[in-house]
Formats: structure tokens, sequence, C-alpha cells
């Protein structure tokens, strides 16, 4: 199988490089890019 439409339960996929995103300190990073999720601030 080479499709996974969606990452497993506990594993957030980076939506800019679709890495890894590790938690670190409660908050979700990309370990590839450094991207960072935002907590809905709105
Ligand atoms: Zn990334």
């Amino acid at each position: 199988m080479n499709s996974q439409p969606r990452p497993s339960r506990s594993t957030y996929r980076c939506p800019d490089c679709e890495g890894d995103l590790a938690a670190t300190d409660g908050t979700w990073r990309c370990r590839d890019c450094g991207y960072v999720p935002n907590h809905g601030a709105d």
C-alpha cells in the first residue's frame, strides 16, 4: 500500500512538507522544516 489517506491517531503530519511533527513542551513542531501549527488563536 502506497497511499496513506490520513495519519495515525497519535501522529501529526506537517502540511508543508508532510514531515513528522514532534511534540516538544506541549507544542507540535515539524522536525523537518520547523513548521509549527497554529493554536486556534482567533
Ligand atoms: Zn515540515
